[in-house]
């Protein structure tokens, strides 16, 4: 439709507000309630223009076709003056004493002319509430605009806060009275980031002096890769919001990329390399440091072959850097023993997507969310462990969608599902196969896309008949009337998604649980079609998806080439110009039994704390400690750093440039904001000296070379560089030319099997590796926490640890009572493998007889109990199902 503001005509959509048409024509008006993240509430009053000769507010008043607007009428900007006024007045002195650029309020007052002494309205005394780390709250400055309360609301979902008082003394408070700190807020920082006036304000931005640059990066946390503006101030990071014209994240993050990256500064960041010496890790120099590394090196490979070295790359570095990593052990050592920790988590993944559709990747966009009338959740808890994903999934709920969530534990979406299915930890396989028994049974399977698109279903059928909705009641323990509730709202949806996570993969027969799950979108036809949800694993750490997309695994090359490929390998040698070793390499766990056996002599971990991480803690650290050469590459003096026998000091996501890949396959840019510290470098450079002290050049200078040079051995990154990136935004992968627009959904023409076809899998119930018994009665499951991260190496050097000081393991109510323990009280876990000692926390978020704990904190070693059962197929670890036993602390002391 077309209107004229001040005299220029613009087009805009139907049902744009009347400011959408101003600023569609270059123009502003002052506003202070609108935040374009929200909808229109019309509270301030100031965005007054003139439409067809009335006064109105320009952001809750729609155009219509030929309006004529003016932005410049002496009316109605008298009438936002006055109000300004109004609103002015009952602030205290210093509200208008903020730079322009930190308040909207003095900019608004700029523009209307309006100062403090205009009029003087009624002054009520504020209050501070400095109690919360991160959001700092003077309702001396609150005009009541209840944007931060939208936000809550809107896009958080967490509804904490509310507007408190009547007429002057109107304030925001947390709606459950009491200080910030003790109120529900989950510090996503959207209301600070929405606040007009500096009401609610951060450390950072507390500090009035000058911020001399914003640079848009990726956040180097979990796999949603929120775009992120880091604000810099003197050489450090000042403070970091949520980009909000990123289409990932849409001006929204969680309290781990939005505040905790004071880890940046930490004194407790290495600056130099350490050599072991006379068993004391000693400062070097880098040149000291490669050289003694690379002559142990050559001297272990000459004496036992290239295959007695492995790397562990690294899920939170760059896709240049996992390039680089890769290529040095392939070209340079001449071996594939290369893997990431995607092997301890989404490896299921990547095999069973694989073997289901041809593609190891979500098969649809993160934006298709907002289609979405009906999600299935499965192991994934989202509001902590991907909370962007989390909010605008439960908004999605809040809205009308309908929600299936299947896990053992009452996680927070669980409160806002239709149906909650809490399987037994271990028979996730039980429970798809019963929902895809009714969906048949019931009539919800799309007939003509299983005749057309899909294979197998006759195997299938043979499978279920063990799987009736009762046979799974035994095994699961879901009644058989949930489960059926469960398909029916799967099945009769229009557009359902899949969302899941680690509490499908992390299973003894992990690979499993995702084709299962996967079946039941081919049956209903909710994959590779327009108009279907697919099917979405949330990947963990930032890059996970991009370590495994470049080829750090030891049976692909980059982009999912198998060693196998002849076309593929002899690309690649081309470009490398060597002959490549096709026997596939050491997986994690391999290589920790390989050092156990003297066959692996050199281990080198770039990015990963495996011995807090990985399961089973005594046996890594007896692998670590059997290796004849370990190299440590981190951030900081990790629990692995110090068994090893050299540390290189890395650079955080914040000082370097690259890429990362998210969940959706979505390829972002990431920007060095500020320099690492003293001596610590990027991976990237770390591997290129390595190469070069190892007597080889790598032929990829800098991160933008690396990516042209994945581009042309990696078909699906074909159209893939830096210049792009930096032109359009970012691209999801398979883009395979420089016109290819990249591919947001898959398998709209076909599946990228050999066939053509989704392969359905037949796949009945096992159980579990380890489960509990009479001497090991309880089963442990392991998980994540909203305020830290993996091994919490970072998290727990910032002001997190305020929000979550220690580690606590949740027990049932009537399992604590039946062994006289109670909360907050210290307990005593044990499984087969250790033993450790943890503070209690009463709840019913778990069932009775099951366990659940994170392993972020050093001093509550989760993986001192987790076993070495792993996925039959991709050794990813069980460490959904551990048989432990609870006592009080000091039992078996
Ligand atoms: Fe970072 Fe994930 Fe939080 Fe986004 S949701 S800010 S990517 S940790």
């Amino acid at each position: 439709m077309k209107v004229e503001v001040d005299g220029h005509t613009v087009t805009v959509p139907e049902g744009a507000t009347l400011l959408e048409a101003v600023r569609a024509a270059g123009g502003a008006v002052p506003t202070l309630c609108n935040d374009d993240r929200l909808s229109p509430s019309g509270a301030c009053r100031i965005c007054l223009v003139c439409a067809e000769g009335r006064t109105v507010a320009a952001c809750v008043t729609p155009a219509a076709e030929g309006d004529r607007i003016r932005t410049d009428d002496p009316r109605s900007l008298a009438a936002a003056r006055r109000t300004l006024e109004l609103i002015v007045s009952e602030l205290s002195e210093h509200a208008l004493e903020l730079p322009p650029e930190r308040s909207e309020l003095v900019r608004a007052c700029e523009t209307l002319g309006v100062t403090r002494d205009n009029f003087r309205g009624e002054q009520i005394p504020g209050r501070r509430d400095d109690s919360h780390p991160y959001v700092k709250l003077d309702t001396d400055l609150c005009i009541a605009c209840g944007r931060c309360v939208r936000m809550c609301d809107e896009v958080q979902g967490t509804f904490a806060l509310e507007l408190v008082g009547r007429g002057f003394a109107t304030v925001v408070a947390p709606g459950s009275g009491g200080s910030w700190l003790e109120s529900d807020c989950v510090a996503c920082g959207g209301c600070v980031d929405s606040c007009p006036t500096g009401a609610l304000s951060e450390p950072g931005f507390l500090d009035l002096r000058p911020i001399e640059r914003v640079i848009v990066t990726t956040c180097g946390y979990c796999g949603v890769g929120c775009a992120l503006d880091v604000h810099v101030r003197e050489g450090e990071v000042a403070a970091v919001t949520p980009n909000h014209s990123s289409p990932t994240n849409r001006g929204h993050a969680c309290v781990k990329g939005r505040f905790a990256h004071g880890f940046v500064h930490s004194p407790d960041r290495l600056t130099t390399p350490l050599i072991r010496r006379g068993g004391d890790l000693e400062p070097a120099s880098w040149d000291e440091a490669l050289a003694f590394v690379a002559g142990r090196l050559l001297r272990i490979r000459e004496r036992h072959g290239p295959d007695s070295i492995a790397t562990i790359s690294s899920a939170r570095a760059t896709n240049e850097e996992n390039y680089l990593v890769q290529k040095l052990m392939r070209a340079v050592i001449g071996t594939n023993n290369v893997d990431n920790c995607s092997r301890l988590c989404h490896s299921p993944s990547a095999a069973g997507l694989t073997a289901s559709f041809g593609v190891s990747g979500g098969t649809n966009p993160f934006d298709d969310f907002d289609r979405v009338n009906c999600f299935l959740l499965a192991g994934a808890n989202p509001t902590e462990a991907h909370p962007v994903v989390g909010a605008r999934m439960k908004q999605r709920v809040i809205q009308g969608a309908s929600l299936v969530v299947v896990d053992p534990r009452r996680i927070e979406l669980a409160g806002y599902a239709d149906v909650h299915l809490r399987p037994r930890p271990g028979s996730n396989v039980a429970v798809f196969n019963g929902l895809a028994r009714v969906l048949l049974e019931e009539g919800f399977a799309d007939e003509t896309f299983l005749a057309e698109r899909a294979e197998e279903l006759d195997a299938l059928r043979d499978v279920l008949r063990d799987h009736s909705p009762e046979r799974v009641e035994e095994i699961s323990g879901v009644p058989a009337s949930e489960l059926r509730r469960a398909a029916r709202l799967y099945g009769s949806a229009g557009c359902a998604s899949i969302v899941y996570g680690l509490g499908i993969t992390e299973h003894s027969h992990g690979t499993d649980g995702v084709r299962t799950l996967a079946n039941l979108a081919v049956l209903t036809g909710q994959v590779g079609t327009d108009g279907g949800g697919g099917v979405n694993p949330l990947r963990g750490q930032n890059n996970v998806q991009g370590a495994s997309d470049m080829g750090a695994l030891p049976d692909y090359l980059p982009g999912y080439q198998r060693l196998t490929d002849d076309e593929a390998v002899a690309r690649v040698e081309r470009e490398w110009g060597v002959r490549l070793d096709r026997r596939p390499g050491l997986r994690i766990l391999d290589m920790f039994a390989a050092a156990l056996d003297g066959r692996l002599k050199a281990l080198w971990v770039i990015g990963e704390d495996i011995a807090q991480t990985d399961p089973n803690t005594h046996r890594v650290e007896a692998a670590i400690d059997a290796c004849e050469l370990v190299i440590s590459q981190d951030l900081f003096l990790s629990r692995t750093a110090r068994r090893a026998d050299v540390v290189f000091p890395a650079a955080s996501f914040l000082e370097k440039d690259g890429t990362f890949v998210n969940f959706d396959r979505r390829v972002q840019r990431v920007r060095r904001a500020v320099s690492p510290p003293g001596d610590a470098l990027p991976d990237f450079e770390i591997v290129n000296l390595m190469a070069g002290a190892l007597g080889a050049d790598l032929g990829c200078p800098t991160p933008d070379a690396a990516m042209d040079e994945i581009a042309r051995v990696a078909p699906d990154f074909g159209g893939i560089s830096h210049a792009r990136l930096d032109r359009v935004g970012p691209i999801h992968w398979p883009c395979r030319s420089a016109d290819d627009p990249g591919t947001p959904t898959l398998h709209l023409e076909r599946f990228a099997t050999a066939s053509g076809k989704a392969q359905l899998a037949a796949r009945g119930y096992l159980p579990p590796g380890e489960d509990s018994d009479a001497e090991y009665p309880f089963v442990l499951m392991t998980g994540r926490r909203l305020e830290h991260y993996n091994a919490g190496t970072m998290t727990r050097r910032t002001s997190n640890l305020d929000l979550l000081p220690q580690e606590r393991l949740e027990v049932n109510p009537a399992d604590a009572a039946r062994l006289g323990l109670s909360a907050a009280e210290r307990a005593e876990v044990t499984s087969r493998r250790g033993r450790i000692e943890v503070r209690l926390e009463v709840t019913e978020r778990v069932a009775p007889g099951q366990l659940f704990m994170a392993f972020h904190f050093p001093e509550a070693l989760a993986n001192v109990l987790t076993s070495d059962a792993c996925d039959d197929v991709t050794s990813c670890p069980e460490y959904k199902v551990t048989a432990v036993r609870l006592g009080p602390a000091g039992a078996t002391s």
